[in-house]
């Protein structure tokens, strides 16, 4: 089993943002972690877990003993022998006593929020910090024996490709073994979207894609999702999972589980949350919806999907389930073997190509 925590706090807001998240604010954050308990008891059943993640917000943004808190709450679960425990971090709020702390506490891998290394990009986006200091905090945990280490980085923030390509030599400087390169998406409601920022020009973002594309992989780093590139070995447990639509706990404020076939959504009102109203939604997945989100998730992965293990799953055939017949012929979906998977050159439009994967045909 997989397990999701979300810590909804942070210590400024990203202009882009549009995550379940809230200024640190220590009032909460007893009561916050009082709830969490209650809610990890009264919902996790002693399964073996292979993955924990702790996401936000930033989990980073609190305290040392705040943090001691959480990990106490977390020895509740039946940990795996091989495990991935993750934990996402920012740069500023990362010190030498808190890798110490994730080192003693089991954590074996950190995924750190950077976004990019350009000072007028950073300013867009309402981040702090500079290329010495992520080189610094990366070397800590290196030194602490962490060295699963992700970043995450964001390109199409502005029409400058040159930005782009310095910001992937100076990812491949810190030599880490995986990154998430996400474009710029601007939601409403976000700081962006209420100054009417705009997006870029789209054949210079897909320039950018298919440069950070070729540039990581001719330096050995293998493209595995649509927007995650790794080290042999590397690949993220937790994230194949969702990708495989497989079953997960989400713990916290607005955390989202898959138990069962049913999908289960957490209130993001931190009031009631901490007044243990967790839930806000519940809903079964029927087949029909499965077999959907089977398509739509597995296609993000590159090697696709095994068309024998969809069979064991349904009894059924996934070249029957989906009318793929126009996408086959125009070379759009590939089967080679037992993977059906998304052309290569088509990966950069898939969430067009997905989206029709929402109709069952049989
Ligand atoms: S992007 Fe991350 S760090 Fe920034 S406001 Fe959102 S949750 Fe907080």
């Amino acid at each position: 089993m997989y397990i999701y925590i979300h810590i909804p706090f942070c210590n400024c807001i990203c202009s882009y943002c549009d995550f379940c998240k809230m200024l640190y604010n220590k009032k909460y954050i007893n009561d916050y972690l009082d709830s969490l308990e209650k809610e990890i008891k009264s919902r996790y059943k002693g399964e073996l877990i292979r993955s924990i993640y702790i996401g936000g917000g930033t989990p980073s943004s609190l305290s040392l003993n705040e943090l001691e808190r959480l990990f106490n709450i977390i020895k509740i679960f039946n940990i795996d022998n091989d495990y991935e425990f993750t934990i996402e971090c920012n740069v500023d709020s990362l010190s030498i006593d808190m890798i110490k702390l994730f080192s003693k506490n089991k954590v074996n891998r950190v995924s750190l929020g950077v976004q990019s290394f350009n000072q007028d990009i950073l300013k867009i986006l309402n981040r702090n910090h500079t290329y010495e200091e992520v080189y610094k905090v990366i070397n800590n945990l290196k030194n602490n024996n962490i060295n699963n280490i992700n970043i995450d980085l964001m390109y199409g923030v502005t029409n400058n490709i040159d930005i782009v390509k310095q910001d992937i030599d100076y990812f491949l400087n810190l030599d880490i073994p995986h990154i998430s390169c996400y474009s710029l998406i601007i939601e409403d409601n976000t700081i962006l979207s209420i100054n009417n920022y705009k997006n870029i020009d789209e054949d210079i973002e897909y320039e950018m894609y298919k440069y950070i594309e070729n540039k990581l992989t001719s330096k050995g780093y293998i493209h595995y999702e649509i927007s995650n590139y790794a080290k042999e070995g590397y690949k993220s447990i937790h994230n194949i999972n969702y990708w495989n639509n497989g079953y997960y706990y989400g713990f916290g404020l607005g955390s989202v589980s898959y138990i069962d076939d049913y999908r289960i959504t957490n209130t993001r009102n931190i009031n009631k949350y901490n007044k243990c109203l967790f839930i806000s939604d519940k809903e079964y997945e029927d087949i029909n919806i499965r077999m959907s989100n089977d398509m739509i998730l597995g296609l993000r992965k590159i090697e696709g999907i095994s068309i024998s293990e969809f069979f064991d799953k349904y009894k059924k055939d996934i070249r029957e389930v989906f009318s793929i017949d126009d996408l086959l012929k125009d070379n759009i979906l590939i089967i080679d073997n037992d993977k059906m998977y998304i052309n290569s050159k088509y990966i950069y439009l898939s969430n067009d190509i997905l989206l029709r994967f929402l109709d069952i045909v049989n």
